[in-house]
Formats: structure tokens, sequence, C-alpha cells
């Protein structure tokens, strides 16, 4: 069967190990460089995007993680891991050298950290996402529940990038941060997926099916 390697560094890899394996598939977690080559994808969890970036260098795996998502590893970022795919961080934190955070790369995205402000900075909603037609009931595909941490948004995403789903402005709760721009929150490029949201921890298995379904060459 399938394995896929989860970025066991720091942050809610266990939920992905679980939704991993609820959506059919195995969940390996990977501290080592050499764990990534027997793995058919990798999720990097949410968590804190600068510990696991520091950690990932001193860990050595930053330089080979880089290398095997060039090679086309399939990759699957929520939130932390959504800003370590990214291309460019908008806002990155530096460290007490003055060193800003580093990422992974891949994803030719901008991505602004902690993007929904302080009030508001973890919420849930409902969104609409592109790619789930394979759960499609009789009703069409229903919502996905997003729980959002201090998550991340997409400002700017290359040529090549599919919008797989957004924050409405309509949306009651959030006018003030959204400054009326629906903000994206989901998107793909090849073989690389990114939410900004948590979909590991409300039981939904869906993206992770959608994610198993790229690696297998079927979406
Ligand atoms: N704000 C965190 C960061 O910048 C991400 C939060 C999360 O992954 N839940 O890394």
């Amino acid at each position: 069967g399938l394995r896929i390697g989860v970025l066991a560094l720091q942050g809610d890899f266990r939920e992905h190990i679980h939704a991993v394996e609820a959506a059919g598939a195995t969940g390996v977690g990977i501290r080592r460089p050499a764990e990534l080559d027997d793995v058919d994808g990798l999720i990097i969890p949410g968590g804190e995007s600068t510990t696991i970036d520091k950690l990932s260098r001193i860990f050595e795996l930053a330089d080979p993680l880089r290398k095997r998502i060039a090679e086309g590893l399939p990759v699957y970022g929520s939130c932390a891991g959504m800003i370590l795919l990214a291309d460019e961080i908008a806002d990155p934190a530096t460290d007490l050298d003055g060193n800003p955070q580093q990422t992974f790369g891949g994803l030719d995205i901008t991505v602004r950290r902690n993007a929904f402000g302080r009030q508001r900075e973890s919420f849930e909603t409902d969104l609409d996402f592109k790619g789930l037609e394979f759960s499609a009931g009789e009703s069409g595909v229903d919502p996905v529940h997003a729980v959002f941490i201090r998550g991340p948004w997409v400002e700017r995403v290359g040529p090549g990038v599919e919008v797989l789903a957004q924050v409405d402005p309509e949306h009651a709760s959030h006018t003030a941060t959204l400054h009326g721009l629906a903000r994206i929150v989901a998107v793909r490029s090849g073989q690389l997926l990114a939410t900004s949201f948590h979909p590991e921890v409300t039981g939904e298995k869906r993206v992770h099916e959608l994610f198993i379904r790229m690696i297998r060459g079927e979406a």
C-alpha cells in the first residue's frame, strides 16, 4: 500500500498520521533524511513554521527535502506546512541574529503569516473546495468545515497554481480582516497541495483522500 511520510519535528504530526490512516494509507513519522527515501508522499503539518524551519536545518532534512520536492515528491502542507512550501513569505519572522526564516519552497505563492488578525486569528468556517468531486453525494460536494489556527492566507499565486478554496468576504464574522477581498486558503500546483486550515483536527478525510489520489495519479 501507499506510505505517506509526515514530517515529525514539531506540530500536529500525530493528527496527520491518524488522518492518513483514516484515508486508507500508512502514515510514517519522518525525522531523518534517509526516511524520505521510502515514502510515496510527504505531509508537512501545522505548528510553528519558524521552529520547523530551524529543526529541519539542524536535523539536515531541509536540503534533502528541497531536492525531493524539485524531483516531484508529492507534498501536502497544512498551515505552517503551507508556509514552508511557499516560495515567498510576505512577512517573514527574523531570529535573534536578524536572519529571516527560510522555507523549503517549491510552490509559487506568497503567503502572509497569522493573516486573519489578532481578534480572529482562530476561527472556523465552511468552504467550497474544488477537486473533491470524487466525494459527491446526491446533493453535490459537501462544504469543508475548516478550522483556522493562526493560519496564513495566500496573497499571490504564480502561473500554474490552481486556487481550490477561498474565504469569502461575505462571511459575516471576518469582514474586518478580509478588507472586502476573498482570501485564498487552499491551492494546488502539480504534485504540491497546501491549505491554510487544519482538516486533520475535524475528522475531515477528503483533503487527505485528495492528496492520496494525487499521489496515485487519479487527481
Ligand atoms: N502561525 C503559525 C506559523 O506561522 C502557523 C500556525 C499553525 O500551523 N496552526 O508557523
